[in-house]
Order: C-alpha cells, then structure tokens, then sequence
C-alpha cells in the first residue's frame, strides 16, 4: 500500500508529466503553424514521451493498490518568438520536473518506501538526458544564430526523430 503522502505526491507527478505532455503538444503545433515540420515533429515526439512517464506513474500506483486520481491540467502557453526560445523553455521546465523527482524521492526515503524510490531511479537518469538534450539543441541554435541554412538543417535533423516507447513501458 501507499502512503497517503506517497499517493498524493504521485497523483501531482502524474499531474505535471501530462502537463509538459501539454506543453510539448503545443510547441509542436506552433512551430508545425509556423512552417517548421522538423521542429515540430521533435515536440510531438516529446508529447508522447510525457504522456509515457505519466503512464508509468499511473500504472506504479496502480500495482501498488493505490488509487491514480486525474485533475484538471492546466493552461500552457501557445506561441514562442522562436525554436530557441521553445527549447529554453523546455529546458528550464525539465530543471523544475527534476526538482519534483528529487522532492519525490526524498518523500520515499522519509516514508520508508523503498519500492517507490527504486520506481523513481529511471526518472532520475531521464531527467539528466531530458536536460542534456535540451542544452544541446540549444548550443546548436546559438551556433545557427539567424542563419537561414543552418535553420533548414536543424529542421531536417529534428525532422528523423523517431518515437520508441519509454523502457519501463516496454518490460511490463
Ligand atoms: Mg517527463
């Protein structure tokens, strides 16, 4: 069973991956509005992602006879000045979902739940590769500058990303 801090800390995580599933979702619609497919496709593929680590949380609660209770997702913005201004964005929003799974984590090891800091882990090293990803787009685009050859690129390199389901998912 779960506590019911534990479950309500993990009612609120489930609550924030579908609203940076949100957020993703509509980045790539914006940038797909502003001629940017490749752009777009990489934030429709990031809104899937989330839509993943709400999955997984959703279904840890369930194993653990806990009941997933889904609120209400907030509103998320709708326009960015900018690809880099996105993935700023992006970056600093995956720095405070970071900050959550910490919380999250030092939650279990004051609860004594050992089963819900192990779950935890693999969103530990997301977190790094979510963080990582998004500075490196961002390097990229500081080197594009407003180049509009190296903005094509990057629109063709976002454009190969491709959608695998995220490992927990897959051992279930
Ligand atoms: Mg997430």
């Amino acid at each position: 069973m779960l506590t019911p801090k534990i479950q309500d800390a993990l009612n609120a995580q489930i609550n924030a991956e579908l609203w940076s599933a949100y957020l993703y979702l509509s980045m790539g619609m914006h940038f797909e509005a502003e001629g940017l497919p490749g752009v777009a496709n990489w934030f429709k593929i990031q809104f899937k992602e989330e839509q993943d680590h709400a999955m997984i949380f959703m279904n840890y609660v369930n194993q653990r006879g806990g009941a997933v209770e889904l609120k209400a997702i907030d509103g998320v913005p709708v326009k960015w000045e900018s690809p880099i201004d996105a993935f700023k964005a992006t970056l600093e929003h995956e720095q405070k979902v970071t900050a959550m799974i910490n919380d999250l984590y030092l939650l279990a090891e004051a609860e004594k739940d050992y089963a819900t800091r192990d779950r935890l882990n693999w969103f530990v090293s997301e977190q790094v590769e979510e963080e990582n990803t998004a500075r490196e787009l961002i390097d990229k685009l500081r080197m594009i500058g407003d180049n509009g050859m190296g903005l094509y690129m990057f629109n063709t390199e976002l454009a190969a990303r491709t959608y695998t389901a995220a490992a927990p998912l897959s051992e279930e």
